[in-house]
């Protein structure tokens, strides 16, 4: 990139300010910078690109622009380089951050966390990457625990990571690795909580993208004998694969990449049997996609017909279950009347969709299965009596605002305004706080705070997803009843945006990062993420162990034994014809706000560090920096404002114990009389309640020190 030459005439001359020094430089820790204005920091990182240098400090927030290119600055050297230097020693990396980590949580035996956020590209899961590269670097012994943990990562990636045209690799889910240390500060272990796989991509990909890696990778990588057994042929001859008119991914080697995730599977502890299952159960849903159905009409009614193929035998042969079973489970539905269980046909474009329902959950609930099963791997739980402490990665879906938003996008939204929440609360509120409470003399800063929105979308009783929840437990509710509600309650907040008119399906909602639309259509039936009786049913009949496995919880849910004996069977959301209100199954985001509440209060214990991660362009390009992409990101991050309270707030935070601990040494070296000094400080300190002018006594000694020592060396006096 070059940077425009302007040429000044005169009579705007003495308008114009000069460039501050720092501004043409650029600096380290923005909280330097001169011109402390959007366009100084633009002109920082842009100014660090130019010179290759990704990383830069907000005190120490990291601030990381994506190279979009390989770059010599991961090696062990490096790693050896970073270990235990203090943050700001060296050039700003994110090695940094890691052993900042590593060493406060050693020292303070507090658990850390590092918060990783951005758009989807961004560099985030790189990101968590090269941290966990450091961290296990430096602990140790390179053992297996260790191994393991870094291939936990390829096997994560195959089944949820996409190509995607935002990024080629990206992370359809979100996940926090937790990595426990032992008292020595090696690696004992780690665990990974997973959250919301998009489902929907195993049966849809938008044009130029692609369905999860997995797949494209097995039929390339399995070998002839294998894909015979499973009737496997190319990935252009399957629709599921297809939808976005692309196989293959440019710069990504699928053969590669499936020798890397058997080999990992293997270290993860997963027998030759559990991958040879996986595979048949992901052979089994791209029969199940090039199943068709033929529209009838029986007794009047719209009706469906699967037409045999070799696809629908081979379906039910590798789901164990009988094609008639099979084939009566997607082309009709039974419900409940009157304690008689009565079936209807349904229509093809009906049966279609229940088939994509099945399919879904088949792949959603393996996902599962394969992080369980990686975390038994990983995860021992700690010897009695014994504490460890860990460091936590937060690598999340960032921002969501698309065209067309659906339920999806407003979950994903929901988590970013409470990490922004996060993040506003320590480096905003907490901070501000502390000042007044210790009467410093500060002028408040002013910062954007979303708490408003989050009060509306989570907090506030009857608010917009409790809404959504209660209309999906009621038998009669529609998307439209659900956003009636909506703007029956929320209409004359300014941060719910009812539809125009009464026809109109849209809704917004002003989060931090701007106002998003969604549309409200399919929202409850996503929001109950429910399968039909009939598919669980089929499911009890199979003999495939790992497909009862994964469904194992709906298969205890599903069925209540009556007195009689007979099985009601619990009615499907779109027939409910008998109301069942008591009985609450979890919704989607019932389950999701769940775990999200969980994660806030890990986040909450620990130790947060943040790093903000920039895309500097929309087309994965090294070297091109697109401004108005950037600043976009700048801004709705709060970096402005982060580097206003950086720059005139206190951020080396010691209590008075601790600074005492830490100080004291040098009170005791020094020749003259250091326990009358040290006690009369004490002394004084005591009487007075002020931590913070405590902390200013402390450092009156220490100044009286300095001089001293000043003053002996002058003599020739020796300073222990
Ligand atoms: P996100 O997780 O935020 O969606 P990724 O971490 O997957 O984004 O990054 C997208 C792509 O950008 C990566 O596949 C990689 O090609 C590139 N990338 C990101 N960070 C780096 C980095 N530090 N060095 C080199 N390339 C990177
Ligand atoms: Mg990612």
């Amino acid at each position: 990139m070059q940077f425009q030459e302007h040429k000044i005439s005169k009579k705007n001359e003495a308008s114009i300010r000069p460039m501050h020094p720092t501004s043409v430089k650029g600096v380290d820790d923005m909280i330097r910078l001169g011109d402390l204005n959007e366009a100084g920091l633009l002109r920082n990182l842009l100014v660090r690109h130019k010179e290759g240098i990704i990383y830069t400090y907000t005190g120490s927030i990291l601030v990381a622009v994506n190279p979009y290119q390989q770059l010599p600055i991961y090696t062990n050297e490096q790693v050896e380089q970073y270990t235990d230097r203090r943050l700001g020693e060296l050039p700003p990396h994110v090695f940094a951050l890691a052993d900042s980590c590593f060493f406060n949580m050693r020292r303070n035996h507090k658990d850390q966390c590092c918060v990783i956020s951005g758009e989807s590209g961004a560099g985030k899961t790189e990101s968590t990457k090269l941290m966990l590269q450091f961290l296990a670097s430096i602990s140790g012994q390179h053992s297996w625990i260790e191994q393991q943990i870094l291939e936990a990562n390829p096997i994560l990636e195959a089944f949820g990571n996409a190509k995607t045209i935002r990024n080629d690799n990206s992370s359809r889910f979100g996940k926090y690795i937790d990595i426990y240390f032992n008292k020595g500060g090696a690696i004992e272990g780690a665990r990974i909580e997973q959250y919301l796989l998009e489902k929907s991509r195993v049966c849809r990909q938008a044009p130029e993208e692609r369905n999860y890696h997995i797949f494209y990778c097995m039929l390339l990588g399995m070998t002839p004998e294998q894909k015979k057994i499973l009737s496997l042929g190319n990935a252009s001859e399957y629709n599921y694969l297809t939808m976005g008119k692309c196989t293959s991914c440019e710069g990504r080697d699928d053969l590669k990449e499936y020798a890397h995730f058997r080999s990992a599977m293997k270290i993860l502890t997963f027998t030759e049997n559990d991958s040879w299952e996986i595979s048949k159960l992901l052979a089994s849903i791209l029969h199940l996609g090039n199943v068709d159905f033929e529209a009838t009409i029986q007794n009047n009614l719209e009706s469906c017909d699967i037409l045999t193929s070799t696809h629908f035998n081979m379906a039910a042969k590798l789901l164990e279950v009988k094609t008639k079973a099979l084939d009566m489970s997607l082309t009709q539905r039974s419900f409940m009347t009157n304690r008689e269980k009565v079936s209807k046909p349904l229509s093809s474009a009906q049966a279609l969709d229940g088939r994509d329902a099945f399919v879904k959950a088949i792949y959603g609930r393996m996902f599962v299965w394969v992080v369980d099963k990686i975390n038994s791997a990983i995860y021992k739980p700690p010897p009695e009596d014994t504490v460890r402490h860990s460091i936590g990665l937060l690598d999340i879906f960032g921002f969501e605002n698309f065209k067309k938003n659906s339920f999806e996008q407003l979950c994903i939204n929901f988590a970013n305004e409470q990490l922004q929440q996060f993040f506003v609360r320590h480096v905003f509120k907490l901070e501000q706080e502390e000042y007044a409470r210790e009467n410093i003399v500060w002028k408040h800063i002013e910062f954007n705070d979303n708490q408003r929105t989050l009060d509306v979308l989570a907090n506030k009783s009857l608010n917009i997803l409790a809404l959504i929840d209660e209309e999906s437990h009621f038998p009669k509710g529609t998307d439209t009843t659900m956003m009636n509600k909506m703007n029956q309650v929320h209409g004359k907040t300014q941060i719910y945006i009812p539809p125009k008119n009464n026809h109109d399906t849209q809704f917004g909602i002003l989060h931090f990062a701007g106002v998003v639309c969604y549309d409200s259509q399919g929202f409850l039936e996503k929001n109950r993420d429910a399968l039909s009786s009939d598919i669980i049913q089929l499911v009890e009949t199979s003999t495939n162990k790992l497909l009862k496995q994964i469904f194992q919880a709906d298969l205890n849910s599903n069925v209540v034994k009556t007195t009689s004996n007979a099985r009601i069977i619990t009615p499907t959301n779109s027939l409910r014809q008998t109301a069942d209100t008591k009985k609450r199954v979890p919704t989607l985001s019932g389950q999701f706000r769940q775990s999200l509440d969980s994660l806030m209060k890990t986040l909450t214990a620990c130790q947060p560090y943040f790093i903000r991660c920039i895309k500097p362009n929309d087309f994965k390009k090294p070297m091109l920096f697109d401004r108005e992409l950037c600043i976009r990101q700048l801004r709705y991050s709060g970096m402005m404002e982060t580097i206003r309270i950086r720059k005139a707030g206190y951020p080396i935070r010691y209590t008075f114990e601790e600074f005492l601990e830490r100080y004291r040494v040098l009170l005791r070296t020094s020749v003259c009389d250091p326990k009358k000094d040290y006690h009369d400080t004490m002394l004084e300190v005591e009487r007075d309640r002020s931590i913070h002018e405590k902390a200013l006594l402390i450092q009156k000694v220490l100044r009286g020190y300095k001089y001293r020592k000043h003053f002996l060396k002058q003599r020739g006096a020796a300073i222990v």
